[in-house]
């Protein structure tokens, strides 16, 4: 049975599908080839990250597909419930990636007080530029301790940003339309089991209250915005943003602007309203840090991820 793992999967998920006798394919096939590879290969799994879509088209154009596989979380490439009506199951690796996405957050939040994101790129060479004056323009620099972090969708990521916020002496408040579980719980090594139950307040109080905010929700179903130039306004002078969750929950023109003004002091984002060719405004704005959308993209992630696939994969197609 061929599995196409088209977005790749870790060598680890490679080889455990491989030892159940699956054979694995990584080639990276082309959107518009898809339909045609997987008929003409017998696959039976297809496997993706957030490159590859899984659209009706494809669905309908391929009736031996019994399984799609999404590594990650968000599953907005594939139509889910259209997929399981034709008798193809769908399976995501939720919990896979969490600690990676809020490392990476921990990663921006730190830059953003510190402007390393920008510092790094303007340090002199070869004495082009005077380090004294860039001493300067990066000497108002803040402490993330004691600060208040707003974590906006408490779910398995927004969990995860408040425990390490918490253990940089952060104060951590949370919203979400659920009535989600508060009480966050870790392990300082050596020293037992910490449970901090988190405030949760209401997204206005939140984005009131906030020195910095992170965003975990997914895309909302209509493809509103969840923070747009209304909340901006509300929001302290020189707050600090963060959306690693996905591409316009928080409004990129309205950030753009706040940035610009000065209303928003700095903001990181992995993930964009255009994906793969974010907007120049995006690119070239001096307060933004910008990754690739690389939340999961650590070795342990993606070792976690794979292995994860691979047994939703095998648990179906030996059932
Ligand atoms: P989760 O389902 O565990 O948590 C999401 C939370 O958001 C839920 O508690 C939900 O009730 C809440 N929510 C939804 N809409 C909301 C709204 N309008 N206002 C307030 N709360 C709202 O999901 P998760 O595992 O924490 O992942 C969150 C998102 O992170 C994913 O959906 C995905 O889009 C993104 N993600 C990004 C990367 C990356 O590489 N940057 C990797 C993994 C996941």
């Amino acid at each position: 049975m061929i599995v196409l793992a088209n977005d790749g999967i870790s060598p680890s998920g490679k080889q455990k599908l491989e030892a159940a006798g699956f054979k694995v394919v990584t080639d990276h096939v082309p959107q518009e080839k898809l339909a045609d590879y997987i008929n003409n290969n017998d696959v039976v799994a297809l496997c993706v990250r957030s490159a590859t879509t899984a659209r009706k088209e494809l669905i309908d154009a391929c009736p031996n597909l019994k399984f799609i596989g999404r590594g990650g979380v968000g599953m907005d490439n594939i139509d889910v419930e259209y997929a399981r009506d034709k008798g193809i199951t769908v399976a995501n690796t939720p919990a896979s990636s969490s600690q990676s996405v809020a490392e990476l957050v921990m990663a921006h939040l730190f830059s953003l007080a510190r402007f390393t994101y920008d510092a790094n790129r303007e340090m002199p060479t070869n004495g082009h530029s005077d380090f004294k004056a860039l001493k300067k323009k990066y000497a108002k620099g803040i402490e993330l301790r004691g600060k208040t972090l707003g974590i906006v969708g408490f779910g398995r990521i927004g969990q995860a940003v408040a425990q390490y916020a918490l253990g940089c002496g952060m104060h951590v408040i949370c919203a979400d339309i659920y009535d989600v579980y508060t009480k966050v719980s870790f392990v300082i090594h050596g020293h037992g089991e910490v449970v901090v139950d988190v405030e949760k307040v209401e997204l206005d109080e939140l984005i009131r209250r906030s020195d910095a905010i992170s965003i975990h929700v997914p895309k909302q179903a209509d493809g509103s915005s969840v923070i747009d130039s209304k909340e901006i306004a509300k929001m302290k002078k020189g707050v600090l943003l963060v959306n690693a969750a996905r591409g316009g929950v928080i409004d990129e023109p309205a950030l753009l602007s706040a940035l610009s003004s000065g209303h928003v002091a700095g903001a990181a984002l992995d993930v964009f309203e255009n994906e793969p060719t974010p907007s120049e405004g995006v690119l070239s704005h001096d307060k933004l840090a910008l990754s690739p959308h690389i939340g999961a993209a650590t070795l342990e992630a993606q070792d976690r991820i794979g292995e994860e696939l691979a047994d939703l994969i095998m648990a179906e197609m030996t059932t």
